[in-house]
């Protein structure tokens, strides 16, 4: 599957941070995480720390998945607003995937203190606001919904907004003090780099071709003719997810971002805000480490890769127009623009935990725009289940819910 165009800023940015090898002879361990994404880097550090003999491989280069093309925004706001969520599944399952979100952000800021990360991990406030009139009443739900469950947040007027952002054509927003981004390519090198000091061991451009799902043990076949016995597979294989299993549980559509030219002095003054708002498809902004600005969204309904990177041009060209509405005052010029698959589910949630046809396996597949919280919370799920733990969000990232 094509995950993503060519040219998505931060592999352009970091070049090829570290080199792999395959594997060409037959190995054995406790746990073989399949995926070399943020997912999969998470999923082996916590392995790694809870004590197992982990192999984690991936087909591709590691990280040239999905996790090349994200725009690392790091919230705690599900793409479903939390009122919504709360109707759809009901208060403990709502309330306690945001918290899980939530809390993900702060986990992985301690990650990356521990790890000594230099892919600018940031903690920053962040502001949803209404892109239409219509939209203050919904809004003004959502934050009620969100006060009530304990999220510390503050309703600010257009007014405060241009203020405070020099943000224009809003009407209100909910300001959240909870959410950060990062480099998320970087972070997954990091994280290899990290815990293959500690025993990990990496291996790309190794495909998992076959598996022979035991009772006890998996068998699995690799494309290069090598074998990996393993108790227990952990899938982190992203999008591709959706060619594995027979079930349609994600839409995989197409999402479009572009990055400026670095402006220190403009930048600076958004550094400590994530942005999006209600329209549909959102609109989402923040800056990057090096002084750009970054904004995103115009996704379409469809996944067809040539049809999708076609469109690159044009919608680039309408993301530079949504900028200047909002950020009128501000000279964006385009340095980098790019598109990727992105997957949506019924419900804004990801699916974390088993599925009936692969035996003595997980799968991780944080969807959404929360993909990389939803994988932080995968951690302390995988984790609890081989200690034979219960966790309570399994109800409701459970496939067949
Ligand atoms: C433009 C864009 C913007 C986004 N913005 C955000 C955002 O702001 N915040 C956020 O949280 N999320 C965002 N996302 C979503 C986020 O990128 C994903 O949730 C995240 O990258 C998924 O990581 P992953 O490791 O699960 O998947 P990937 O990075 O795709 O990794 C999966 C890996 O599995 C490997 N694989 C698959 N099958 C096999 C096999 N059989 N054998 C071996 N290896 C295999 C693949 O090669 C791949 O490298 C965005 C996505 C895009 C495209």
């Amino acid at each position: 599957m094509d995950l993503k165009s060519n040219e998505p800023f931060w592999l352009v940015k970091n070049g090829l941070l570290a080199t792999y090898p395959s594997l060409p002879d037959d190995e054995k361990c406790d746990v073989l995480v399949v995926g070399g994404g943020i997912t999969g880097s998470l999923i082996a550090h916590q392995c790694i720390e809870d004590g197992y003999k982990t192999i984690l491989i991936d087909k591709r280069e590691i990280a040239n998945g999905s996790s090349s093309a994200t725009t690392s925004m790091l919230q705690y706001e599900i793409d479903t607003p939390l009122n919504e969520l709360i109707e759809k599944i009901g208060e403990k399952g709502a309330v306690a995937s945001y918290k899980a979100c939530s809390r993900s952000i702060d986990q992985l800021g301690e990650i990356a203190r521990k790890i000594r990360s230099k892919a600018g991990f940031r903690k920053k406030d962040s502001l949803y606001f209404a892109d239409l009139k219509k939209d203050v009443d919904d809004l003004k739900k959502e934050f009620e919904a969100r006060k009530k469950a304990g999220f510390d947040v503050k309703w600010m007027g257009a007014d405060e907004i241009i203020k405070k952002y020099d943000l224009h054509e809003t009407y209100g927003g909910i300001l959240s003090k909870q959410g950060a981004s990062v480099d998320a390519f970087m972070l997954v090198h990091e994280i290899l780099a990290y815990n293959q000091k500690k025993g990990l061991e990496v291996y790309d451009r190794t495909e998992l071709t076959e598996v022979k799902y035991g009772s006890r043990n998996n068998e699995v076949t690799l494309n290069t003719g090598a074998v990996i016995r393993c108790k227990k597979i952990v899938y982190c294989v992203g999008y591709e997810s959706a060619s594995m299993i027979k079930e349609k549980f994600v839409d995989l559509i197409s999402t479009y971002a572009i990055v400026s030219e670095v402006m220190p002095g403009i930048s600076r003054r958004y550094k400590n805000i994530l942005i999006w708002n209600t329209a549909d498809p959102y609109i989402y902004l923040r800056t990057t480490d090096d002084d750009r600005m970054l904004i995103g969204g115009e996704d379409e309904e469809f996944r067809n890769p040539r049809k999708r990177d076609l469109l690159i041009g044009k919608k680039e060209q309408k993301l530079l127009r949504s900028f200047g509405k909002y950020l009128p005052h501000i000279p964006f010029r385009s340095d980098f623009a790019w598109a990727g698959t992105f997957g949506e589910t019924k419900d804004g949630l990801p699916y974390i935990g088993t599925h009936k046809d692969f035996k003595n396996s997980y799968f991780v597949l944080g969807f959404g725009g929360n993909g990389i919280t939803f994988s932080v919370t995968g951690m302390e799920m995988v984790s609890d289940w081989l200690k034979g733990k219960k966790h309570l969000l399994t109800e409701w990232f459970k496939f067949g819910r």
